[in-house]
């Protein structure tokens, strides 16, 4: 089966594309890299970097500054754009990025649940429109699109589990983004993109394996280990909302009983305090009354920290990562505690519990890290 997720092998042309991308991706992930600096990293003769970089200073997509310390490799708006989206259950984010990730305009909409895949691609195109004639770029200036999905995604870009995101279940959501946009279109899981950009630009910066643990109207986690995503051979791994820990609990949207996202999901955490805040509440605002001492928010935020702590136990003992990064809100006192009672001690002796720094920015920067992976390279074409 072809991946969406590998590059092809092949020719030497093939060869010195995959070069070109490993040093676009040095200049990529560091600011300011030098010619010198970018042939250490890669492996490569300095002669090929400095083939590789003189054909992309033709081409207006790199820049050469001298800044008195030698001289340092810019990636300019003439390499292209690429655009990130995050397509969740109720909302809609989509970050155009040049090819330094830098982002140059940023739209966020909220999206009425079940949306059928066509009109959401209809709402992102509508987005990416009003963010490029914000910029004042064309259409064809976007060289690469990444789509993050709250659902399982295979290598091929089919979206799995029928009641997750029902309105893409089945579709073949790389075919029907790149039918929609005519661009190379990469998809993923938004846990494991919000694994990747925090672990390229925010709390799992240098760690050479993490956990993303993400808690919004779904529970997942993205594994990042020796500094690549691990999703599976289905896309399924981290899925830690559906570890079951009550079996006779309430039914699961995936058709289990008692799984933890059954328990701590944001929809269920909120259904519990109705009753108490009244309708219409959201995650920040509990979080704010619990914050103002209110004895009920905070009992069932420690509740719910306590069942992220067990998933997230079983988690350690079976992958063992250096550190856990948490995108949600949680209160981590409880769930370190709960960590620390049902993981293995040589599984958690080491280990960091942080929160995640992205907030919710993080699966749309995946996005844009997926993006600048499938575009094309430079001159390629
Ligand atoms: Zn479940």
């Amino acid at each position: 089966v072809t991946s969406q997720w590998t590059e092809r092998p092949g020719s030497q042309a093939a060869l010195h594309l995959s070069n070109q991308r490993r040093v676009l991706e040095q200049l990529v992930s560091g600011s300011g890299v030098t010619q010198a600096q970018a042939a250490r990293e890669t492996g490569l003769a300095p002669a090929t970097v400095s083939n590789i970089v003189r054909q992309l200073a033709a081409l207006g997509a790199v820049e050469v500054r001298d800044t008195g310390h030698g001289k340092v490799l810019h990636l300019t708006r003439g390499a292209g754009l690429v655009v990130g989206i995050d397509h969740g259950h109720r909302h809609l984010t989509l970050a155009v990025a040049d090819r330094a990730s830098e982002v140059l305009a940023e739209r966020r909409v909220s999206l009425a649940p079940n949306l059928p895949a066509e009109q959401g691609l209809r709402e992102a195109e509508r987005l990416l429109d009003a963010a490029l004639e914000e910029i004042d770029e064309p259409r064809s200036a976007v060289v690469g699109l990444g789509l993050g999905l709250p659902a399982p995604v295979d290598r091929t870009g089919e979206v799995g589990a029928p009641s997750i995101l029902p309105g893409w279940f089945g579709c073949n959501a790389v075919a029907l983004a790149s039918a929609r946009f005519g661009l190379p279109v990469a998809v993923d899981n938004d846990a494991n993109l919000g694994a990747l950009a925090e672990h390229t630009w925010g709390a799992g910066r240098g760690a050479e394996s993490i956990a993303y643990v993400k808690l919004s109207d779904g529970v997942g986690a993205g594994l990042v280990l020796d500094g690549q995503l691990f999703r599976g051979r289905d896309g399924t791994a981290g899925e830690i909302g559906h570890i079951s820990t009550d079996e006779f609990g309430a039914v699961c949207r995936c058709g289990n009983r008692g799984c933890v996202e059954t328990v701590i999901a944001a929809r269920h955490v909120l259904e519990l305090l109705e009753d108490h805040l009244g309708p219409g509440q959201s995650i920040a605002s509990v979080v704010a009354r619990a914050e103002q001492g209110d004895s009920a928010c905070l009992r069932v935020l420690a509740d719910t920290g306590r069942q992220a702590g067990m998933a997230i136990a079983s988690l350690c003992n079976v992958f063992n990562p250096e550190r856990i990064v948490i995108g949600g809100e949680f209160l981590l006192s409880p769930l370190r505690e709960l960590v620390r009672r049902h993981g293995i001690p040589s599984a958690t002796a080491g280990l960091q519990i942080v929160r995640a720094e992205l907030g919710p920015r993080a699966s749309v920067m995946g996005a844009v890290a997926i993006a600048l992976r499938t575009a094309p390279l430079i001159g390629s074409h």
